[in-house]
């Protein structure tokens, strides 16, 4: 068990992990939020907050709360939750007027349906009281790090003020693929910065942007116009089936990131085959992978696969 591990996610309801649900899994933690991560924390938001009223919310830290909110964690209550939707990695709750309450998990943050049970969520930022009926809930918001965010936006065409710049992401159904296509040929950036671009597609990230391209077969540093139209768009599907495969298990993580009862890591994880993996054989080939310096944080590749 990783109980002790900084970066956490302990999210349990009814004795069981949200949105992966067998019973084996009561412990779930990962790093910095992906889409995919983002994906699944919404399917778990959206199925145990869906109709519910919000009767109270309150801000526990002063850096909770976005500086550009309309107003403070309170002004949504009494409103009701309709749906809970996502664009790239902002996550927001579609509420029965033309407010939101949009989050961004930053690095660290987490929902949290608390069990008396269960050790209090540590690093609680806010806290809200939900009720359907007769049923009541409570969900708080915890950040370690706190660079995550909340905050009551107006909603334009369905999608609120701080999302309006983040591209549509793959999973989206006003996905243009061969339009993202034709503006990532466009870029002479590497084709490691341009897939990370979150103005021409949303959702990946490092780890992501790498296993795509190792899937795509491409090296990280070729300028993008330098591909060819077909190279690129087999580089967005891989991005958008390794995105796919990774909702399936329920996101990934840096370290053992799904643990379970008997503290065995999870699915996804294993499956990496370029990120992080340096020094271990490429699956496809057998030659190591490389790491190599990407602005401040790398980029993972097979030298023998992903040639420049
Ligand atoms: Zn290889």
């Amino acid at each position: 068990m990783r109980w002790e591990n900084p970066i956490r996610f302990y999210w349990y309801f009814q004795g069981n992990l949200i949105g992966i649900a067998p019973a084996t899994y009561l412990v779930f933690t990962w790093g910095v939020p992906e889409l995919p991560e983002v994906e699944t924390v919404r399917r778990g938001l959206a199925q145990f907050t869906t109709g519910f009223t919000i009767v109270s919310a309150e801000g526990l830290h002063p850096r909770v709360l976005k500086p550009a909110s309309l107003g403070p964690l309170g002004a949504v209550v009494g409103a009701r939750i309709k749906s809970v939707n996502r664009r790239g990695k902002f996550l927001w709750f579609v509420l029965d007027r033309d407010q939101a309450l949009v989050a961004h998990l930053g690095m660290s943050g987490q929902f949290l349906f608390p069990r008396k049970d269960r050790p209090e969520p540590g690093h609680v930022r806010a806290r809200f009281a939900l009720k359907k009926g007769l049923k009541r809930r409570e969900l708080v918001y915890s950040d370690q790090r706190t660079f995550g965010w909340l905050s009551v936006e107006e909603m334009h065409d369905g999608v609120p003020t701080s999302a309006l710049h983040i591209a549509v992401d793959p999973f989206d159904a006003a996905f243009d693929r061969d339009a993202v296509i034709a503006a990532m040929k466009s870029r002479k950036a590497a084709i490691k910065s341009v897939i990370l671009n979150q103005e021409i597609m949303s959702g990946v990230g490092n780890i992501y942007a790498d296993e795509s391209l190792w899937r795509a077969r491409i090296h990280p540093e070729i300028p993008a116009n330098e591909l060819s139209v077909r190279k690129i768009g087999a580089l967005v599907d891989a991005a958008i089936e390794v995105m796919a495969e990774a909702v399936e298990v329920g996101g990934t993580s840096f370290d053992a990131m799904y643990i379970n009862v008997n503290g065995e890591s999870g699915i996804f994880e294993t499956s990496l085959a370029a990120y992080g993996q340096d020094g271990e054989p490429c699956p496809r080939c057998g030659r190591q992978i490389r790491r190599i310096a990407f602005g401040n944080r790398s980029s993972h590749f097979c030298p023998k696969c992903q040639v420049k």
